[in-house]
């Protein structure tokens, strides 16, 4: 997002101009970024054989998915639901990775119909699956390293305390299950939690992760997930992806060596790949000052950008309607009846009924966490692709509030 003549615009759009021309509230995603993101992730592991698989809980729109798709990544899913908009959007089975926690042995089966690689996180899918398909199914098995990252990173070996994953300690019953029902193991694979800022945090778990593969003879490929931290704050910190690459790559390289075969090194990441390409635009409505606090009060909510009130997530607001207005300090609420503050004690250019405000970051979780709560209708999503703005989701309507709604008579 640039300031530019007067005007704020996200790759050259003007933003006013969007909201004009589509209404708001309104999601706009910038695919240049988004690629900007993937081929510095590539870049960072240059000479190492890697798959970036675009987690798509972050944000699953067909056409973001076709994108990736034109840059050469795979998908990682968590619900077969998003194995069948992956597939519907052009991807190949093998290129899916179906990631699910706590889902029914059936919906795995499900998944093995439709092609996709399957990763199993508990011991008991782990049963039943070697049950059902032994040997001619591979599979992928996620491993919980126990370590504990994100915020405030704090290595903690050994604390048991996530529903993902299969311990590291109980390698010897995975040994037992796999040994005893033939199930090809292909793949281990981590992913330890979000915003994982130090790259020695990512680097501890991935040694357990390597060490653990040691017990695996027959992979082809090691996922070591995602969870890299992105900049919310204007001047947060994130993760280093190139010091990742790099401290990361020489070790990956390493334990092929040792290991006697080239591996395919993955990762999984949503958030790093989506999140600063998208932007939320909403109108403000109503300037309300109390004896605490002078609310802005726009015309959205939880509804459409649920964050701040789910985690305390910050989301940089800007008003781009008043460039050149005076600071004030405002608190950024919705129109969802209940508590919905965007933000509290944010310096803004003075801010006008009518404004136009931005919410940064709005690319990952946003959308995809979004209801019709209160009956309000979800925006439409608008991608910027070289130069130009294109619909990508129409605004919701009355009728899509009673799809699939039957009134029975009194
Ligand atoms: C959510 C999720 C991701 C993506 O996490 P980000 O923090 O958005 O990068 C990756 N892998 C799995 C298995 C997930 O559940």
């Amino acid at each position: 997002m640039e300031l530019n003549d007067g005007r704020y615009k996200i790759g050259g759009v003007d933003i006013l101009e969007l909201g004009t021309t589509y209404d708001l509230p309104l999601y706009v995603y910038d695919l240049a970024k988004m690629q900007h993101q993937y081929e510095q992730l590539v870049n960072a592991f240059e000479g190492i054989n890697l798959k970036v698989l675009y987690a798509c809980k972050a944000l699953t729109n067909q056409s973001i998915l076709g994108f990736f798709k034109s840059l050469g990544s795979g998908l990682d899913t968590v619900s077969i639901q998003e194995v069948q908009l992956g597939l519907k959007a052009g991807f190949l089975p093998e290129d899916i990775v179906f990631t699910p926690n706590c889902v029914s042995f059936e919906e795995i089966q499900q998944a093995v119909k439709l092609g996709v690689k399957i990763n199993i996180d508990n011991i008991s899918i782990l049963e039943q699956f070697g049950n059902t398909y032994g040997s001619s199914v591979p599979i992928c098995l996620r491993i919980n390293p126990h370590i504990f990252a994100g915020g405030n990173p704090k290595i903690s070996v050994g604390h048991i305390d996530s529903k993902f994953g299969i311990s590291v300690y109980q390698m010897r019953h995975v040994e037992r299950v796999v040994h005893s029902s033939k199930i090809q193991v292909e793949g281990l694979h981590m992913h330890t939690g979000s915003d994982i800022l130090d790259v020695d945090v990512f680097l501890r778990g991935s040694d357990i992760l390597l060490e653990t593969a040691k017990q695996f003879p027959h992979l082809k490929t090691i996922d070591f997930g995602s969870g890299f931290k992105v900049p919310y704050k204007p001047n947060d910190r994130y993760t280093d992806i190139k010091e990742l690459g790099q401290k990361l790559g020489k070790r990956f390289k390493d334990f092929c060596k040792e290991y006697g075969k080239e591996l395919t090194m993955m990762f999984e990441p949503g958030k790093y790949l989506v999140s600063e390409a998208g932007y939320f635009l909403v109108k403000t409505n109503v300037i309300k000052q109390t004896t605490a606090t002078v609310f802005a009060g726009v015309d959205s909510g939880m509804n459409h950008l649920i964050r701040p009130m789910l985690y305390d997530a910050y989301h940089h607001i800007i008003n781009a309607s008043n460039p050149t207005g005076i600071e004030r300090f405002y608190t950024i609420v919705g129109y969802i009846c209940e508590t919905d503050t965007f933000g509290w004690d944010r310096k803004l250019k003075e801010v006008r009924e009518g404004d136009v405000l931005v919410f940064k970051n709005a690319g990952a979780y946003a959308y995809s966490m979004s209801s019709n709560y209160n009956s309000r209708y979800r925006p439409a999503e608008v991608a910027l692709y070289k130069g130009a703005a294109k619909l990508i989701r129409k605004r919701e309507t009355i009728e899509d509030l009673l799809q699939g709604q039957i009134q029975i008579d009194f």
